[in-house]
């Protein structure tokens, strides 16, 4: 990908597709052929696209249109099943994408079906201690039997149109006592590097090397999917977009990489949540949006002295604006807002913050997630006791406010929150 010589059909709109395949004399129907072999078969290259004329692939190839997905250079597993991918595109340049086999337990609590997982959770709350929350479930979808894909393109795209489940198209294997669909989170990057400086991140220590395109932003989820086989008829796949990057600050491709994941991979937005450090212009544009995934802000900081201190963003959109913007922010029916809030010991992790905390976001139907620092080399912060988090995750619970403590994946890789900085000094594992 991002070879300049070709343009990736990945990653344009359906409305390009259309264009691209009438100006090239073909009827409709093509269209539908190409979105499927791309997204859904998830194929790597024009020569799979056996159902297409063979004159149409040579033609649009003539036409310097070109099929592909970023390649896995390098692939890092947990202790904890987190897998950390060094994904790399034609111009060398790579980014960090993360498969977290049994979800990420962080981003629900909001009406989604995680949603509900998750406030039964917190009703049990009292019993457990927070700190062992999100408890892996058995099995996963990487590790679940091989299904043979389907073969007409047709069937297909009945499921494209209805996104319903047909018996037909069930994998045979479905009814077999053995058969555990699971749900996996895949952590997902929307830049090379990031501009925003915040002081406790690994990323930022990269700079900004580039935006990635909407292809590549969907590439890098195709290629996960197909490293770990998934089926989207049987599995269940979660989005974050909390790799490297700022996706407000590429916000034009990441939007457009998130319609084609809606109606191309049919992945529904209600699995998908967005990260943002606070870019006030994009949350307006974002709350307008007719598609778009959930919001969490990366607030870490209850006012202005301490948050541009740790988040210099703060000087440019300072967290006044951030709220009031937040405040406007058009919440559908049940879902909630996610202020993230990574905890630094000794510096935003006392109870007298927290206790800020609650009068900032006092009426927002919003929870928190609470993230101690997951340290790594050149990060001046340490990570709070057990203690601490507990007691800064009390405070917000007893004002009425949901808090969740984020169990930390894959740290031991590198591939945990604010972790993604290419690391390579682990134990390779061979692709
Ligand atoms: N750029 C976006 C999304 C990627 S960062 C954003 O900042 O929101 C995803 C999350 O990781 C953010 O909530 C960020 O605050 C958190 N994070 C960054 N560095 C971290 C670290 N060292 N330990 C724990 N969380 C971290
Ligand atoms: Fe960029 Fe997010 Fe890291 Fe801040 S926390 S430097 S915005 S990736």
């Amino acid at each position: 990908m991002s070879d300049p010589q070709y343009t990736e059909l990945l990653g344009l709109t359906i409305q390009q597709l259309t264009e691209i395949a009438e100006g090239l004399g073909q009827p409709g129907y093509r269209v539908r052929q190409l979105l499927d072999g791309l997204y859904r078969q998830r194929w790597l290259g024009l020569e799979q696209f056996t159902m297409l004329p063979l004159a149409f692939r040579q033609s649009l190839r003539e036409s310097g249109y070109a099929v592909g997905l970023p390649t896995i250079e390098k692939k890092f597993v947990s202790t904890d099943g987190t897998i950390r991918y060094l994904l790399a595109f034609a111009d060398g340049q790579s980014v960090e994408t993360v498969w977290m086999p049994d979800g990420d337990g962080g981003e629900a609590g909001d009406g989604s079906e995680d949603g509900d997982a998750e406030l039964r959770e917190q009703a049990l709350s009292h019993q457990h201690s927070a700190l062992s929350k999100g408890k892996p479930v058995p099995g996963s979808i990487g590790k679940g039997p091989s299904v043979s894909r389907i073969a007409s393109g047709q069937t297909r795209f009945r499921e494209l149109e209805t996104r319903n489940l047909k018996l037909e198209t069930l994998p045979q294997n479905a009814g077999s006592p053995s058969f555990r669909p699971q749900r996996a989170t895949i952590c997902v990057s929307s830049q090379v590097g990031c501009a925003v400086e915040c002081a406790f991140c690994m990323t930022a220590l990269l700079g900004l090397k580039r935006n990635l395109s909407a292809g590549e932003i969907v590439g890098q989820i195709l290629a996960v999917l197909n490293d770990q086989q998934v089926e989207m008829q049987r599995d269940r796949v979660n989005l974050v977009f909390m790799g490297q990057g700022e996706p407000f600050l590429n916000y034009d491709n990441f939007m457009q990489a998130v319609r084609l994941l809606v109606e191309a991979v049919g992945i529904p937005e209600s699995r998908m949540t967005v990260s943002t450090s606070g870019i006030v212009p994009r949350i307006a544009d974002f709350g307008a949006e007719p598609v778009r995934p959930k919001l969490a802000v990366s607030l870490n900081a209850p006012n202005e002295a301490l948050r541009t201190e740790i988040m210099p963003i703060t000087k440019k959109w300072t967290i006044e604006k951030l709220m009031a913007a937040l405040r406007e922010f058009p919440l559908r029916n049940r879902e909630r807002l996610t202020f993230e809030y990574v905890l630094l010991g000794g510096v935003n992790d006392g109870v007298q913050h927290a206790r800020e905390m609650v009068d900032l976001i006092r009426g927002l139907r919003a929870k928190v997630n609470l993230i101690a620092l997951n340290s790594g080399p050149e990060i001046p912060f340490s990570t709070p006791s057990d203690e601490r988090v507990l007691a800064f995750q009390n405070v917000l619970t007893r004002a009425g406010i949901s808090a969740f403590v984020r169990r930390p994946r894959g740290r031991d890789i590198y591939a945990a929150c604010g972790q993604l900085k290419h690391t390579t000094e682990l134990v390779q594992v061979k692709p």
